[in-house]
Order: C-alpha cells, then structure tokens, then sequence
C-alpha cells in the first residue's frame, strides 16, 4: 500500500469543519416544505375540532426543534382543554375514519398501542416529490415540553450545535442504527447524546445545563411540575445570551472527532447512564441494574439515557445487546475514518455516510 502523509491535524480540522457546514446547509428542509406541513397541521386542525371544538394541533419533534432534515416526519399532539373529553383510543378511532373520508391521507389508526396514535401518509407529487408522513398523538405535553428544550439547546449555539446533530442524524440514518423497532436508537436519543456531551463531557462546557440554571423569581410546584415531573428549565433565550457565553472554542470538526472517541471508548455502557438533567448516572443508583429483576432490566438497559423530564424512563430502553454492539462499532468505525485524516476532507465526508 502507498505511504501517505496524514494531512496537518489544525487544516484538516478546519476544512473538515467547512464541509460539514455545507453539507448540513443542503440537506435542510425547504421554506416550499415548511409551509405545506403547516398547510396540512392547519387543514388536520380544523377537522380534529370538528369532533373536539375545544382543541389545539400542535407539532413537536424535529419539526419544531430545529433539528429537522428535509423530508423529515411531522409529528402532532393534539391537546384538549375541555374538561370532559373522548378517550385517547376512541378519538384515534372517529379521527382515523373522519380522516379516511375527508382526506387523500392513508390513514392507519392504532387506538390500542401504548400510546395512542393515528398514523397518516400522503403519497408523493409534483409539489411533494417525497410526500408526507405524520403521526398524531393526544395529551403528549411532556412532549411539547422536551421538545421546547431541545430548541432551546439548538438557539443558544446553532452553529455547533445544530451541524453537529444534523450532521450526526444523517449520519446514523445512513449507518442503519436509528431504528428503535430493529434494536438500535431513535432520533431522539441520539440528539441526547449530543446534548450530554456538549454540557458535562467538553469542558469547558460549549452549552450550559438550562434545568439547573436557578430560575428568575421562585417557582410554585404548580408552575414547575406537570403530571408529576418537574418540567422547569431556564428558557429565556435573550437573557441567555446576554449572560452566558461559553469559554470552549472547539470548531464543529473538533467537536465531532471528540463526540466519537469519547462514545467509541470512555463511556462505561456497563455502569452508567447518560443525563442532561444531572451528568453521568450510576445504573445501580437507579435502579435500571437491579438484582431481583436482572434479566429483563438488563436487557432492557443496555444503554441509559435518562429522560430530561420523565427521569425513571429510559429512551434508549429499546438498544438492544445486539444494537449496542453494532451502534460502538460505527462509533469507533467513524473515530478510525477521522483520524486518517485524508487530503480532501469531502473523503471522510463521504466515507463517514456512505
Ligand atoms: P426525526 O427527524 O428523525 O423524526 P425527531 O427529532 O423528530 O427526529 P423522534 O425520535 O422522531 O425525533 O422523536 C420525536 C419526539 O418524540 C421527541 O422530541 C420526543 O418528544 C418524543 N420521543 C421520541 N422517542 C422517544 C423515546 N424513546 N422516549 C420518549 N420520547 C420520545
Ligand atoms: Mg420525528
């Protein structure tokens, strides 16, 4: 084999950085696209009150954080401020048929699932060449809110923060290892990866921890908690900005070489949990590695990723033994691309995604 000479790390880096800017530039949605999921959230609003007059379709997910890439799902939560209202699974059965009706959506109600949902899919067109898949769920506000934070985390750095989880979901899309059903990680979880390591591993710190910022005036427990969870975080973006300012000055490249070497080999998997609220975890202190039920919470936490608000649920619960073992191999698969440094750093680009 040739000899070759590893490119200068510092120009390796900042080329690296460059490319990952416009690469994550071309792959965001397109305002066309922004406003027919706002078209179609407005049209499905409008018959969801004709069951429920009192009602509100709101989106969450990546459609509303900031972390979306073209073509991405729509994900609604329809929320009720009536007090007297349908069940979740009677409201998925009357939406799923009102919508087969009325609408050119494929319509697939599942009243049964743990959560509720009607799943709706739009064939592609002309104006949507890649057409349009959507879930709508009932009464998810925790939801709204984990969304509403992780937009807050992208607000603060979006340069870093948002080329670095975009980059970062394509690149798990690509790998095949961001399917929950298959064993492997859903979008979200990663995004929490990404968060944990910007806040408690990079020190200094690139973003601050917003749910332990102390709040402006004092909280009632009425203010702060909602269905049992305290979902108080410091979300005044503005004031943020004017008072804190992150001392790290990584480039995203630095960063991104930095988020697969510490996944790829210092996270210790076997002991620990990963939280945005309160930093590493030990599995133990929470109960995910208890003796009396160790064969199936184990299984079930492979990898811990602590909810940011419902904190005794695990979002990587899905990973499976098999999962994890494939998701550290492209960890340390994308650690070895990086360090070889090619000449043309597109190279890496593209091998990393291939
Ligand atoms: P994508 O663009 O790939 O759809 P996304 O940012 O919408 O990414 P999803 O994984 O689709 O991420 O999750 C959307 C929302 O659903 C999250 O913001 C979160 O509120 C909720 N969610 C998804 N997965 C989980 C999970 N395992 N546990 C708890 N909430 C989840
Ligand atoms: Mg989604």
């Amino acid at each position: 084999p040739q000899q070759r000479k590893l490119m200068p790390k510092q120009r390796f880096l900042a080329e690296f950085s460059q490319c990952l800017y416009d690469f994550v530039i071309q792959l965001l949605p397109t305002p066309e696209e922004l406003a027919i999921k706002e078209d179609v959230r407005k049209l499905l609003e409008r018959l969801i009150r004709t069951l429920e007059p009192d009602s509100r379709l709101l989106s969450f997910g990546s459609t509303a954080n900031g972390f979306s890439l073209r073509n991405s799902d729509m994900d609604l939560c329809c929320l009720i401020d009536s007090e007297d209202r349908l069940s979740a699974s009677d409201l998925v059965t009357m939406l799923g048929d009102l919508l087969e009706r009325e609408t050119k959506f494929h319509v697939k109600p599942l009243p049964f699932a743990r959560i509720p949902i009607v799943k709706l899919s739009l064939d592609p067109s002309p104006g949507l060449p890649f057409g349009i898949a959507c879930d709508i769920g009932f009464e998810n506000r925790l939801a709204l809110e984990n969304t509403r934070l992780l937009m807050c985390y992208a607000m603060i750095d979006p340069a870093r923060v948002r080329t670095m989880v975009l980059f970062l979901k394509v690149w798990c899309k690509r790998r095949k290892i961001n399917s929950p059903y298959k064993g492997t990680l859903s979008s979200y979880g990663y995004v929490l990866l990404v968060i944990f390591f910007l806040v408690h591993v990079k020190n200094p710190p690139v973003l601050p921890n917003l749910q332990q910022m102390p709040p402006l005036r004092p909280m009632t427990k009425e203010e702060s908690h909602l269905n049992g969870h305290n979902v108080w975080f410091f979300d005044d973006i503005n004031l943020l900005r004017q008072r804190w300012q992150s001392t790290n000055t990584e480039s995203v490249a630095e960063l991104l070489v930095d988020f697969f070497r510490f996944y790829s080999r210092e996270f210790p998997y076997n002991t620990s949990v990963v939280s945005i609220r309160a930093g590493i975890l030990k599995k133990d202190s929470k109960g995910w590695l208890s003796e009396a039920e160790r064969g199936t919470a184990r299984e079930r936490n492979r990898l811990c990723i602590e909810d940011p608000f419902e904190t005794d649920f695990n979002v990587a619960r899905c990973v499976t033994r098999d999962g994890l073992y494939t998701i550290r191999g492209e960890l340390m698969r994308a650690s070895r691309i990086l360090a070889l440094r090619p000449e043309r750093p597109i190279v890496a680009l593209a091998q990393l995604c291939e």
